[in-house]
């Protein structure tokens, strides 16, 4: 096993950097999300999931089988000005202590959150909600989407866009606020584990354009690396916003679907339009094993 930049030729080459398996909200274990990466036909590939490492060391293995590349990946949550925003970690170490206390800390926050939740469906009726819930998840790792899955199977709600509006936010049964670290401790983790941090899906936050661009500045000033120009969801005038402040910031592209496999998503893996900039893509300034 070498450690080598990528070259040139990796400017040609299918990218997803941003997907998730059943250690956090994905549906399939890591060796199937790797597979199906394979299946459509992308090179260089990231498993991300929420705050843990855990199915990393499986994709690795169906990776190599396959001869797909993979970047060690996660997808951690942090506070922006009191607000939760994601960050990937690409090329990160996975044994590094500081990355895995860190993590360590937000899956702490998440049980802490995971029994308030249940706290609060219980008191709008909902009972035995954390048991229900944790029966749908395959690993310790509790995230909303599962409690959404079990809301929606037990009949109170049909769909997950409106389980999260009615009980999973704000002042709603299930609405729990996280104080997830600030982004500049969440850089440092990244960083300490060799990585690079990137903003995950900058027009997923309820914020106004002024607002992201100063996340933007934020993130640059804590020594952030990157930014998400291309996800599955994004349209035209998205990627040339995003492409225009990755130039404007200084920080590198990313692009990755953020594929979790659910069946009423529509979203593939590796099915992403090109970046504008390929000079400024993100895996043409990292490490990857051969
Ligand atoms: P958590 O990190 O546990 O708070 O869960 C956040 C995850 O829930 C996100 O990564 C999404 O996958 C999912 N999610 C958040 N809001 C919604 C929504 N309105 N509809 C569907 N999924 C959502
Ligand atoms: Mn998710
Ligand atoms: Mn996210
Ligand atoms: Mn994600």
């Amino acid at each position: 096993m070498t450690n080598e930049i990528l070259d040139y030729n990796v400017l040609i080459m299918k990218v997803d950097l941003h997907n998730h398996s059943y250690y956090s909200d994905g549906v399939f274990s890591p060796s199937e999300v790797v597979g199906l990466a394979n299946e459509a036909g992308c090179d260089l590939f990231s498993l991300t999931d929420h705050d843990t490492t855990a199915g990393v060391a499986e994709a690795q293995i169906e990776a190599d089988k396959l001869g797909v590349k993979l970047l060690n990946g996660v997808e951690i949550s942090a506070f922006w000005r009191n607000m939760t925003i994601h960050i990937v970690g690409l090329g990160i170490d996975l044994n590094n202590d500081k990355l895995q206390e860190g993590l360590a800390h937000n899956q702490q926050l998440r049980e802490d959150r995971a029994e308030k939740i249940a706290l609060g469906l219980w008191r709008s009726g909902i009972k035995d909600a954390l048991e229900k819930t944790q029966k749908l998840s395959k690993t310790s790792m509790l995230t909303r989407t599962h409690f959404a899955q079990m809301l929606i199977k037990e009949g109170y709600c049909k769909d997950m866009k409106s389980v999260f509006r009615r009980y999973l936010t704000g002042k709603k049964p299930g609405g729990v606020r996280v104080e997830w670290k600030n982004i500049d401790k969440v850089v440092d983790w990244i960083h300490a584990a060799g990585g690079k941090a990137v903003i995950a899906h900058p027009f997923r936050y309820r914020m106004t354009q002024t607002k992201i661009k100063n996340m933007l500045i934020d993130f640059k000033e804590v020594l952030g690396d990157g930014i998400e120009v291309v996800t599955a969801t994004s349209t035209d005038e998205e990627i040339t916003l995003s492409n225009q402040w990755a130039k404007e910031y200084k920080l590198l592209s990313s692009c990755g679907s953020d594929y979790h496999g659910w069946p009423n998503q529509r979203i593939q893996i590796g099915c992403l339009r090109d970046l504008p900039n390929l000079d400024n893509a993100i895996w043409r300034y990292l490490p990857c094993r051969t």
